[in-house]
């Protein structure tokens, strides 16, 4: 399981009387999940645990149906909005849970008031003269409402209806319907011509003859057209966005010592000339007589031991974006002009030609059409004010063992007891499970002649940066990070089963689709489906990467599959018969 979307609390905490560390059947009664004292915004939830296999369990009076042979059950109730009390019965054991329902969407504010949190901006903001800037409030029906910014008042209308979207981990229970937002939105919009400081706004509201006001602290700025901000990059890969926060999605990070304008700001986010924004903390800032441009003229390439390094000389190191498609991939160089006459590109085992195009007025555009459909990696690099793009050559594999001259990277997901991952019916953890699969699966990649790493060979605790690190470190030939799965609190956990595959890059789509349906028609295991997904160990592109889950740990019956260890061997097995069979007919 991926810990991030699950309701804010991991499937880590136990209520219960016998925690059990192993996978086996209990004597007593045990929940593995919900935690006690529970909060959620979704309208019903699942109660994963087991107990004596040969008595009922009851929950509030009814009796649990759907148990596994081994006495566990995952069943589904709904739940009222505030606070809901549940009771669990075996025999004369009793477990009692309380679990608190939350609105989804802001309720309508009682009285002359806002409703908390609802004043946008909400952060400082910063914005180019005559850009519109917005101001939003959730209010009472029928109230005035206005915004009050250095003697200009801006009066916010209410909104015909609006809605809000589930969050992301709605597609995994597909519950992915807009949510109507009963509460009264108003909003209003405003240009400033002037660059200068206009202060803290001051929200109004008058209902009733009676007139409120409140602020939130953010003030707005009208940036100057014509002094420049300038953000140099200092991460290795500076994470930019489409928006200005981590709810929005991210473009082709900006290698080390990229340089761009800023033209904007809201909070900690920097808005870049080129229409990404980044987080302050990646980027030194320093005054310019002028944005960052450059002109390019001749390109030229190279190959490197397994790669073809291309070359893009430039004045300043200006921003970029990849686009990878099957068999081709796009680079674009923004904030450039091209002055090219001449390309040398040698005769290269990847790339069958490379086009290029100027897009206006300040952008250009280069396509590498490759020699194969299935792409093995690529790297971003600035050398001084020269772009390397680095393509990864196909694997050279001997014939002597299937895997010989492959790298194969292991990611057992979770670790440690920070980082339990899912929880099956008894307790027994995702990170155990992973890690003892991720074992058997190196042993049969290693028998077959691969050279394996693995980001963790114990209970190691380790943040997806770390493990990312390993990938870039290793750059191995595919990358696979092994997690078992769960689900919001929403789904379905009785009637959901099987293996899932998760890819972000296209050069990882295809082994994503074959791994998932190799293990589905080998094993004979449901399949939960192929999915593209933002995930910290799906976004490398040095090489081909795939997060698979390999079974859902709160599916009574699949945990007893997962937790059995004969299926676990054949399923190491199979997974290796399957990245070999891949890597032979895509290599
Ligand atoms: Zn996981």
């Amino acid at each position: 399981m991926r810990l991030s979307w699950i309701n804010g609390v991991a499937l880590g905490s136990v209520i219960g009387i016998v925690g059990l560390s192993q996978p086996g059947f209990a004597e007593s009664l045990f929940v593995a999940y919900p935690p006690g004292n529970h909060e959620t915004v979704a309208d019903r939830i699942f109660f994963i645990g087991t107990a004596d296999p040969n008595a009922d369990v009851r929950i509030n009076g009814q009796i649990i149906d759907n148990r596994s042979s081994d006495g566990h059950f995952a069943p589904t109730l709904p739940l009222a909005m505030g606070d809901n009390t549940f009771t669990l019965t075996q025999g004369d054991e009793t477990l009692t849970l309380s679990i608190t329902r939350l609105p989804l969407t802001p309720p309508q504010p009682q009285g002359v008031a806002f409703a908390e949190g609802t004043l946008t901006p909400a952060r400082d903001l910063a914005r180019l003269p005559g850009e519109l800037i917005c101001f939003g409030a959730i209010a009472p029906p029928q109230a005035d409402v206005s915004v009050l910014l250095t003697n200009r008042q801006i009066p916010l209308q209410p909104q015909p209806a609006s809605a809000e979207l589930p969050p992301n981990y709605a597609v995994l229970t597909s519950q992915t319907a807009p949510i109507e937002v009963a509460a009264t939105q108003y909003a209003g919009c405003a240009t400033f011509n002037q660059p200068g400081s206009f202060g803290i706004p001051e929200f109004r509201l008058t209902l009733a003859g009676q007139t409120i006001s409140q602020s939130t602290e953010s003030s707005l700025e009208i940036l100057s057209p014509t002094t420049f901000q300038v953000a140099e990059v200092t991460v290795d890969s500076g994470i930019a966005r489409t928006g200005p926060s981590t709810d929005y999605s991210r473009l082709t990070p900006l290698p080390k010592g990229t340089q761009a304008a800023i033209t904007g700001r809201e909070g900690d986010w920097l808005r870049l000339d080129y229409g990404a924004w980044i987080r302050e903390s990646e980027v030194r800032l320093f005054e310019s007589p002028m944005p960052p441009q450059t002109t390019i003229r001749g390109v030229r390439s190279q190959q490197v031991s397994g790669w073809t390094e291309v070359i893009f000389p430039l004045q300043v190191p200006v921003p970029v974006s990849i686009e990878q498609d099957t068999s081709s991939l796009t680079l674009t160089l923004h904030n450039t002009t091209p002055q090219t006459d001449t390309i040398y590109f040698s005769e290269d085992p990847v790339v069958e030609r490379m086009d290029w195009q100027p897009i206006l007025p300040d952008k250009a555009e280069y396509t590498f059409h490759l020699k194969q459909a299935q792409q093995w990696g690529y790297k971003l690099r600035y050398e001084g004010s020269s772009l390397i793009l680095s393509l990864r050559h196909p694997p050279e594999r001997q014939s002597s063992r299937p895997l010989q001259g492959t790298r194969i990277l292991l990611d057992p997901g979770h670790g440690s007891s920070e980082d339990l991952g899912a929880r099956g019916p008894t307790g027994y953890p995702e990170k155990d499970v992973a890690l003892l699969v991720s074992k058997l699966v190196r042993d049969e990649l290693q028998a077959r002649g691969a050279t394996v790493v693995m980001t963790r060979e114990g209970d190691d605790d380790l943040y997806p940066q770390d493990r990312v690190d390993v990938i870039e470190q290793a750059e191995p030939t595919l990358a696979l990070s092994l997690h078992y799965n769960a689900l919001p609190d929403s789904g379905d956990a009785l009637n959901t089963a099987g293996v899932g595959a998760f890819w972000y890059h296209p050069q990882a789509h295809d082994l994503a689709l074959f791994l998932n349906n190799y293990l589905v028609e080998t094993l004979n295991r449901p399949d939960y489906g192929v999915y593209w997904n933002n995930l910290a160990l799906t976004r490398p592109s040095v090489a081909p990467a795939v997060l698979l889950e390999l079974g859902f740990m709160i599916n009574p019956v699949e945990f007893e599959w997962i937790t059995d260890p004969d299926a676990q061997r054949a399923l190491a097995a199979a997974l290796a018969d399957g990245i070999e069979q891949w890597l032979r007919q895509s290599s």
